[in-house]
């Protein structure tokens, strides 16, 4: 059974959310599990009617960053071809006809290696792409700094809120594996969109740890 880029993307998405994945075929949840492999790995889903796929996963599918799809609309509107922030495979780009502004154009992005993906409505707000890139890096807090280790972090964040605390446990690379930024993604899980508390690759277990910890209500600052 050969299955659509769209197809393949959605069931991938719906692994790394920790959702159930549906078969193609029969509808019901199929088996679905990461293969761990130096040169390839895998995400491997097997149907109970002996459906059968794989994904290659090197590197792993992430949703693109809002920063991400804003240099891929600039690129694309310059007609050049937008390339995957992470291995540099160029995207497929599909533009339809913005919803509320007519003459503009709402963006999808997808890259056919990693399955990444990411979309762009137009809106109106004079939004991000007008302020200067170094004013989000003045405006981040102090810990956002992976040059500091997490248990200094932490301390810096000690009167700030959930969201604040999970912020700072990140490793604070801004590297997107975990589909969002450091930021987004902690907001994700303090606000009970993001299920999957063990995204942060570069963070490790150290982070994983202290993000569970958080949660649990458990963590005690040193
Ligand atoms: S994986 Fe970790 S370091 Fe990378 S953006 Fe996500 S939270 Fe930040
Ligand atoms: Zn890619």
């Amino acid at each position: 059974m050969r299955l659509t880029y769209e197809e393949s993307a959605g069931l991938l998405h719906k692994f790394w959310s920790g959702e159930p994945v549906p078969s193609p075929k029969t509808g019901r949840p199929m088996r679905a599990f990461f293969v761990e492999r130096t040169f390839a790995p895998q995400v491997v889903m097997i149907g109970t009617k002996g459906e059968h796929f794989r994904f290659d996963q090197k590197p792993r599918q992430i949703v693109f960053s809002a920063s991400h799809i804003k240099s891929m609309v600039r690129d694309a509107k310059e007609r050049e071809n937008p390339v995957c922030p992470q291995d540099f495979e160029a995207l497929y780009v599909k533009r339809i006809p913005a919803t509320r502004f007519p003459g503009e154009w709402d963006w999808t992005f997808c890259c056919p290696k990693c399955l990444s993906f990411g979309t762009w409505e137009y809106t109106d707000k004079k939004d991000e792409s007008t302020v200067p890139p170094t004013k989000k890096k003045e405006e981040a807090p102090p810990f956002h700094d992976e040059t500091i280790p997490l248990p200094k972090r932490m301390e810096m964040a000690k009167t700030g809120d959930l969201a604040l605390k999970l912020y700072a446990a990140m490793a604070q690379t801004d590297c997107t594996a975990c589909g969002y930024d450091c930021e987004g993604y902690a907001k994700a899980i303090a606000n009970g969109t993001e299920k999957n508390v063990t995204l942060c690759v570069p963070g490790k277990e150290e982070t994983e740890d202290v993000v569970k910890k958080l949660m649990a209500g458990t963590y005690t600052f040193a």
